[in-house]
């Protein structure tokens, strides 16, 4: 477990070298159990960080954020680094935007802390709602999270809250960072495809009964594509007008239209961190159409996104020797 302690003096370290603008990590949110971004200008606003189970947000979608804006004219960009605490999949992320050039490795310093999952918001909210003061989480060696409620304290089996990405994940440990926080956590064992291998085991007839229920209530409020770190196009898809290649008409086949092109976008990309998922109002079970089409992409071109900086891109790349049998 990754002390706070220790968190705060790696901050304090990195946000006073002369080459780093601020660093962007966690702090305590307001009610309940969130959290927010904190961002770190001086060694005096480290005090504020912090981290725990709770910190399921991955912090990868601010670089590009923050840093990508438009220059007004005379306006120079600052070369400085910027800092981001980075558990395994958000430190993925970075590794693909880098392998896509939206970043360079000298853009950042990357405080890596080893990760033993992340709970999902929505679970925990569901289990203890209307939380008006921030609730923190700790968790013991006993596979169990501890929360502390109006002086009572609560004791949960992990598995009941667990984010349900973190209970395939196979890279708890971030694969690129500066500074490591922290010990290694062992691997997990990982459940891996296993959503997707039930849904495979149902007839076509049911797998589109399966997905027009839930894309008939999607909202198309963007949720998923705004919390993702992959989603960084400066002009979506599904936001052109000339030419629409989406309508913004909210029904099932604009709805099926929109998330099936967004899971194309990340085909090779996509590095499971289940913040399109979490992020999701209306509970679409995003990550079985992500998880399938990473299935799909290790299956067929044994390529995994996210884990090397100096790898070409999937979509960006050709082998001589790549399946084409499927291209009729
Ligand atoms: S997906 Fe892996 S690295 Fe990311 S929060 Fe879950 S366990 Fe941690
Ligand atoms: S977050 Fe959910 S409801 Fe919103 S656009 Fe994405 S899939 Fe649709
Ligand atoms: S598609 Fe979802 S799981 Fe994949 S990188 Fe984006 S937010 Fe993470």
């Amino acid at each position: 477990m990754v002390e706070n302690k220790e968190l705060i003096k790696v901050v304090e370290e990195t946000v006073s070298r002369d080459d780093v603008k601020y660093v962007i990590g966690y702090k305590r949110g307001t009610y309940g159990f969130q959290i927010k971004p904190a961002f770190a200008y001086s060694a005096e606003d480290a005090k504020e960080f912090f981290y725990s189970p709770l910190c399921s947000k991955n912090l990868a979608t601010y670089p590009l954020l923050e840093e990508k804006l438009p220059l007004r004219r005379g306006e120079e960009a600052e070369h400085k680094k910027i800092g981001i605490v980075v558990k395994g999949c958000d430190s993925r992320a970075i590794i693909q935007i880098i392998q896509e050039k939206g970043l360079e490795k000298e853009d950042v310093v990357l405080i890596g802390i080893p990760c033993k999952g992340v709970i999902d918001p929505k679970k925990i909210a569901k289990r203890f709602p209307k939380q008006s003061k921030f609730v923190d989480v700790e968790e013991n060696n006993n596979d169990e999270y501890i929360l502390e409620i109006g002086g009572t304290s609560h004791k949960i089996p992990k598995d009941e809250l667990l984010s349900d990405v973190c209970k395939s994940c196979e890279y708890p440990n971030p694969p690129l960072y500066d500074i490591l926080i922290g010990e290694a956590e062992e691997e997990f064992q990982p459940e891996h495809f296993n959503r997707v291998d039930e849904l495979e085991e149902k007839t076509i007839e049911k797998r589109w009964e399966y997905w027009e229920k839930h894309f008939q209530n999607c909202i198309r409020c963007y949720a998923c594509r705004e919390a993702c770190p992959l989603c960084y196009c400066k002009t979506c898809m599904a936001d052109l007008l000339e030419p629409q290649w989406i309508r913004r008409s909210v029904n099932l086949s604009e709805n099926t239209a929109w998330n099936v092109m967004r899971a194309f976008h990340l085909a090779g990309r996509c590095i499971s961190c289940g913040e399109c998922e979490r992020s999701c109002p209306v509970n679409i079970p995003l990550m079985e159409l992500n998880k399938f089409v990473e299935k799909e992409v290790k299956e067929m071109f044994d390529y995994t996104a996210g884990l090397d900086t100096e790898e070409k891109p999937f979509l960006g790349s050709f082998r001589p020797d790549d399946p084409e049998d499927f291209i009729s």
